[in-house]
């Protein structure tokens, strides 16, 4: 418990005793005031100080000043019993709203106590127990059965198996071997595994991870906004409103001041925001939280908001759809060796990190003779650019070769429902390499999940050829396929297709992030693969998918209308019993004890439904 939660408790529980103390107390004239009035100041000493502080900074009419008012006033008409308990059921509404609070803190630190804080460096075979910041890229660290790896790296000894599920909520643990790659926040449940660190601790996934939750509550969504705008003018209209009540019908119409100002009081009591203030930002805050609990991190309310109102998805294939792992299938040599062919194209390839490169590097499988390569340039979309053994290289699509003058034989005998890159040496075509990328097994249930979402279109888009797309759309059931796309294509594509949605309607892209940043960012919801996808995508998107499931974009989807509903539960039921109990207070029907139990349990039934949302399936 927190010791602000423990003092509060304390707080109440001595001022309902004190209370208890008034009620037994024989004391009659103007003393019996004292005991209730010490009661009070037990109880709500802290929402006094507030409310004055606040009228300092000019900040008036905010709940405590509600609070504040309505309590003085009771004891002035000599309510004393009312005036405090008001208070103390005020703090009861607080002290439920603060432990649901730290309930969904609770939930949110366990995931941020995904950040070890010591690493084993291991340097000439002594290990030494650091800070995981002092660890440089290229050091090797060990880490132990048991252990929380600290940062990021290349498994280079031992294998095991990690568990993965802080990261991905992923619960089936992932085996991993020499050569692999590990992130930091899994947890290595058997072996030794000594590990080449490939990214700092400050760059590490799981710096990222927390980088990513820390900064969601900061991103208000626009319900969010209204809220706090809404009681920035609700709460001086009710003061206002009351102000006039307790005037206007003694003033001017000769009825008794005495019951119009506790009608007034009353009335102040009932209107308090307090259920709509706290439980509305808390619904956002739980639904977030239980969406990274499954691997999805959405970097704010606003974007949990527009998920709700997905209309048209937009999805990349290769990384996204396809597991973005190809193997080379088939190599076509015109002029030279088919080991001749794929060395030239592995160098030129040796400096990019697009998939297509990596692939054909693996299949190369020998060292390569950097010294041969000059020089090396990417033009995305399209292929390489190289110079290889004093020979000028291009490795890449037709149109790529195409727009270098590249001739292609008239007899050109590939498969074409293969990926291709096409070789050309000096400006003169040399041969093809086919590759093969497989689809990812929970494509299939993504695309059919996110039609039940009642995703009103799907839209493949890819770099790729037509032929490779649309195999891939059919197999899945996508039935829009637009391919052969530059990256600055995509981002047209997407201006396009922005004009065909309606008003309220969300457009969501998702894709891994190689070469579609922009549309990242172009899209009202941009979602990366996390642990394939570029720094420059977990950057650029708004929702990052930790374990590269297609699938849990639906899940997203899914999450984030669970908590609209909630949200708006909770709106129609505060503001419902609120607007209710006001018309019967301000026709003198309500008395103190409604008020107050009108407030505060519209309160905590709003916050205890609030907490629903980060427990959401
Ligand atoms: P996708 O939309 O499938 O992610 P990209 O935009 O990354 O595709 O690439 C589109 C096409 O451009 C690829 O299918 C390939 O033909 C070609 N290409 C892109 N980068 C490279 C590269 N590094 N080497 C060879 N070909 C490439
Ligand atoms: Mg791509």
């Amino acid at each position: 418990m927190s010791p602000s939660i423990k003092k509060r408790a304390l707080r109440c529980a001595l001022g309902a005793a004190l209370l208890v103390l008034a009620l037994i107390l024989p004391l009659a004239g103007p003393w019996r005031i004292l005991p209730y009035f010490v009661a009070y100041q037990v109880v709500g000493s802290d929402i006094i100080a507030k409310a004055f502080g606040n009228l300092k900074n000019r900040r008036f009419l905010d709940e405590y000043f509600l609070m504040t008012v309505a309590t003085l006033g009771a004891f002035y008409i000599g309510e004393y019993l009312e005036g405090v308990a008001v208070m103390l059921f005020y703090q009861i509404g607080t002290l439920f709203q603060d432990m649901a609070v730290n309930r969904s803190r609770a939930s949110i630190a366990e995931l941020m106590d995904i950040a070890p804080d010591t690493a084993n460096l291991l340097v000439d075979n002594q290990v030494t127990v650091v800070d995981p910041d002092e660890v440089a890229v290229g050091d090797t660290i060990v880490v132990k059965a048991g252990e929380r790896i600290p940062l990021d790296g290349i498994l280079m000894d031992g294998s095991g198996t990690v568990d993965t599920s802080a990261l991905t909520g992923e619960s089936v643990p992932r085996y991993v071997q020499p050569g692999d790659q590990v992130l930091s926040g899994c947890v290595n449940l058997a072996g030794i595994l000594t590990l080449r660190v490939t990214e700092t601790f400050e760059d590490s996934t799981v710096s990222k991870i927390l980088e990513l939750v820390e900064e969601a509550s900061e991103r208000k969504a626009k319900t969010e906004n209204f809220i706090t705008r809404f009681a920035r003018y609700y709460t001086p209209a009710v003061v206002g409103l009351a102000l006039l009540m307790a005037i206007i019908p003694p003033v001017f119409f000769a009825q008794p001041f005495h019951d119009w100002l506790k009608r007034s009081l009353i009335f102040l009591v009932i209107s308090c925001p307090c259920a709509l203030v706290i439980s509305v930002p808390l619904s956002f805050f739980g639904g977030i939280g239980g969406a990274s609990k499954k691997g999805i991190l959405i970097k704010g309310g606003n974007y949990l908001e527009a998920l709700a109102q997905s209309e048209i998805v937009l999805m990349d294939k290769t990384g996204t759809l396809t597991k973005g792992h190809f193997k080379v299938k088939d190599i076509f040599a015109r002029t030279l060796s088919q080991e001749a062919l794929l060395e030239y194209a592995a160098l030129a390839e040796s400096q990019s990190n697009h998939p297509i490169s990596l692939s054909i590097v693996e299949a190369y499988g020998k060292p390569l003779n950097k010294e041969l390569l000059a020089s090396a340039t990417e033009i995305s979309g399209h292929g390489v650019h190289a110079v290889v053994d004093g020979k000028q290289v291009l490795a890449g699509n037709q149109v790529f070769l195409e727009k270098h003058f590249v001739q292609f034989p008239e007899d050109f005998p590939f498969p074409r429902a293969s990926t291709e890159v096409h070789i050309a040496i000096d400006e003169q075509y040399a041969g093809t390499i086919t590759l093969e990328d497989e689809i990812k097994t929970e494509a299939a249930e993504a695309i059919a999940s996110l039609k039940e979402q009642g995703i009103r279109r799907l839209i493949l888009l890819t770099g790729d050829k037509k032929e490779v797309a649309e195999t891939v759309a059919a197999t899945l059931g996508i039935d829009e396929v637009y391919s052969e796309l530059l990256p600055g294509d995509k981002v047209a594509m997407v201006d396009k297709i922005f004009k065909e949605k309606s008003d309220k309607g969300k457009l969501l892209f998702a894709g891994d992030g190689i070469n579609d940043a922009p549309v990242l960012t172009r899209a009202d919801i941009g979602i990366a693969m996390g642990s394939l996808g570029s720094d420059a995508a977990i950057e650029a998107a708004d929702v990052v998918l930790m374990d590269d499931n297609p699938a849990k974009i639906a899940t997203a989807i899914s999450i984030s209308k669970k908590t609209m509903a909630i949200v708006k539960q909770n709106i129609i039921f505060a503001l419902g019993v609120k607007f209710f109990v006001l018309a019967l207070g301000a026709l003198g029907m309500a008395n103190m004890w409604e008020a107050i139990f009108s407030d505060v349990g519209v309160s905590v039934l709003a916050v205890l439904n609030a907490a629903r949302a980060l427990r959401l399936k």
